[in-house]
C-alpha cells in the first residue's frame, strides 16, 4: 500500500517521466477516477483508477470482508496441514488478502480479510481503541474478582508488558463476555489463565461495530467502509 503523487504514478507506470506528466495532463490524456486529471501532484492511492491515452494502468478496488470462522482452521492464508480461512473465501482477487486479527485454530467466530493495508494497520492500533469483544467458557466458576484484575490488567512477562484495561461481563458461572483493545498472542486464555482456569470455548463475537451475527459457521460476506 501506498500513496504517490501522480507524475511519479506516471514515471512508475507508463514509459513517460516524471517531467513528461505536465504536459500529458494539460494535453488531458490523463483520467484519475473517471475525473481528467487536473495536477501532476494530486494523490494516488493504490485503490486509485488511472488511465492514460484510453488504457487503463491501474484499476483495484478495495475488499473488505467478514467471515464467521469454524473451529478447525487455521487464521493463515497457507497451511500444509489444515484448511484457512482463504479457503472459505470465494473471490476472483483473494490472492490479495491478508487477515487483519488472528483467531486460534479452535477459536470461532469474526474474522476480517482485507486487501487495504491502511484500514488493517489503522484498527489494529491500540490507540485506535477498538473494541474487540469475545465469548467466553471456562472450566471454573467466575468471581467478581476477575473484574477488577482485568481492569487493572495483567502482566505479561514474555513481552514484558502490561494488558490494557479489559471489560469483563460475567453472564453465568462459567461463561463470560471479554471486551479488548488489543490483541497479544493467546490473550484471553493467558488473561484467564492467570486464575488458572482454562479456556473450553472462545468465540469472538465482534470488532468495532463489525459483528458476525447474523452469519452461519463458514459464512463470510463483503462490506464496505465508511
Ligand atoms: N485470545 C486467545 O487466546 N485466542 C484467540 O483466538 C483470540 C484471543
Amino acid at each position: 500500500s501506498y500513496t504517490h503523487r501522480l507524475d511519479r504514478f506516471i514515471s512508475q507506470n507508463s514509459p513517460h517521466s516524471i517531467s513528461d506528466t505536465r504536459l500529458l495532463v494539460a494535453q488531458k490524456r490523463i483520467i484519475v477516477d473517471g475525473l481528467v486529471a487536473h495536477s501532476t501532484h494530486q494523490k494516488v492511492t493504490q485503490f486509485t483508477e488511472v488511465e492514460l491515452d484510453g488504457r487503463c494502468l491501474q484499476n483495484n478496488k478495495p475488499i473488505y470482508i467478514m467471515l464467521h470462522k469454524p473451529q478447525g482452521i487455521v487464521s493463515a492464508t497457507k497451511d500444509l496441514k489444515h484448511k484457512t480461512v482463504l479457503d472459505l473465501i470465494d473471490h476472483p482477487q483473494k490472492e490479495q488478502l491478508h487477515i487483519v486479527g488472528r483467531l486460534d485454530f479452535n477459536t470461532t467466530g469474526l474474522v476480517l480479510l482485507t486487501n487495504d493495508g491502511a484500514w488493517s494497520r489503522q484498527i489494529s492500533l491500540p490507540q485506535t481503541k477498538l473494541a474487540k469483544v469475545y465469548e467466553v467458557t471456562l472450566s471454573k466458576p467466575l468471581t467478581d474478582e476477575y473484574i477488577q484484575v482485568f481492569k487493572e490488567g495483567i502482566y505479561f512477562g514474555y513481552e514484558d508488558i502490561t494488558t490494557k484495561p479489559a471489560d469483563l461481563e460475567i453472564l453465568s458461572d462459567y461463561k463470560a463476555r471479554l471486551s479488548l483493545v488489543e490483541g497479544k498472542y493467546h490473550q484471553v486464555k493467558r488473561m484467564f489463565g492467570f486464575f488458572q482456569n482454562e479456556v473450553l470455548a472462545l468465540h469472538r463475537v465482534s470488532v468495532g461495530n463489525i459483528s458476525v451475527d447474523g452469519l452461519e459457521s463458514g459464512q463470510y460476506k463483503e462490506f464496505s467502509i465508511d
